[in-house]
């Protein structure tokens, strides 16, 4: 069972309220780091120093967050309305157990029974704004005194191994946060490496915008969890990553073209050493590369991302050997490195 997975995992940390993780995180990096500091927007940014080979800041970024909801009204019957935090299909919501609040309160997102429902409405699709979580309160009162408006709500997915695949909530980006603790834990490189763990990924890239700008790195890496698209489909049954195949590397998304010479070096790394991985098919979706590379003057940024299907839901899946060559494939790409690639 790889431990620091299910730690992480089971972790709360619903975009904007990362505390539960960051100070997880803190523990498992502070023996490995020179310094270690919280900006204003919550990031944990932190040094692990050089052998003073080459005078560079090389920075690797891994978001904090996970998506969920947030508490937007407590109704007279005591049941509470929510807001999709992120991007949240509405029909992976219904009959999930989430924990609402800092006092992890209980609660369900209630869905009536198939008893009940007409025919009709098992064909139509039921949006967040019809649906209410439910605590078990029978008036406003008595919800309000556990509950406050803003608080958010999370999946409650035990993580579990199974075989060679690992099931649990927020592997995006849970799984990039251990691959990253993971590098630190290694022996010095030969620049400063610094690490970035951000906040509020999931609602814009936010976190990463303040981080990139502060940390003003020579070249980032971004270490993500991307969608698997691998399952049968009638129309289109052309895979674009498939889980097992080895560590997803990025080209470009709608928030960023990859530096070609840092993807370059990544696809050339992973050859020598032997290590699988797949071009993911340029299309939507978007990391913190997307802000990194723009902050101050501009900055040589690539994303490697472990494989999951069925992220932003209540239970995403990996396989284990993924994410260990995630983690070979930055570290290998990272040792590598020299300012000569970058030159024009
Ligand atoms: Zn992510």
């Amino acid at each position: 069972m790889n431990e620091m997975l299910k730690q992480l995992t089971e972790a709360v940390g619903v975009a904007g309220e990362e505390k539960e993780v960051r100070l997880m995180i803190r523990d498992l990096i502070a023996p490995h780091v020179d310094e270690w500091r919280v900006d204003a927007m919550g990031n944990l940014l932190a040094l692990k120093k050089g052998t003073g080979e080459l005078a560079w800041r090389v920075m690797v970024d891994a978001h904090m967050d996970e998506v969920g909801l947030m508490i937007s009204a407590i109704e007279s019957d005591g049941s509470l309305s929510f807001l999709p935090v992120g991007g949240l299909d509405s029909r992976t919501l219904l009959g999930k157990v989430v924990q609402v609040g800092p006092k992890k309160i209980t609660g369900v997102i209630g869905a009536r029974p198939v008893h009940q429902l007409t025919a009709a409405q098992r064909n139509s699709i039921v949006g967040v704004d019809a649906m209410r979580i439910d605590i078990g309160a029978s008036k406003r009162e008595d919800a309000a005194g556990r509950v406050n408006l803003g608080d958010r709500a999370a999946f409650v997915t035990s993580y579990e191994e199974q075989g060679m695949v690992a099931f649990g909530k927020a592997l995006d980006n849970r799984a990039g946060c251990a691959a990253l603790v993971e590098l630190l834990r290694g022996e010095p490189y030969p620049f400063d490496l610094h690490a970035a763990f951000t906040v509020q990924e999931e609602v814009g890239l936010r976190g990463a915008q303040v981080a990139g700008y502060a940390v003003n790195p020579d070249v980032a890496l971004v270490l993500e969890c991307t969608p698997a698209y691998d399952l049968p489909n009638e129309r289109d049954v052309s895979p674009n990553v498939v889980l097992g195949r080895g560590p997803s590397i990025y080209v470009m998304d709608s928030r960023a073209i990859q530096d070609p010479r840092l993807v370059a070096h990544i696809l050339r790394t992973a050859d020598a050493n032997g290590l699988p991985y797949q071009v993911r098919q340029p299309g939507g979706g978007g990391t913190n590369t997307g802000s990194i590379q723009r902050a101050q003057a501009g900055v040589p940024a690539a994303t490697i991302a472990t494989p999951a299907r069925f992220l932003h839901t209540p239970a995403g899946m990996i396989h284990l050997e993924d994410f260990a060559n995630v983690i070979k494939l930055a570290e290998a790409t990272l040792r590598s490195l020299t300012p000569a690639l970058f030159q024009r």
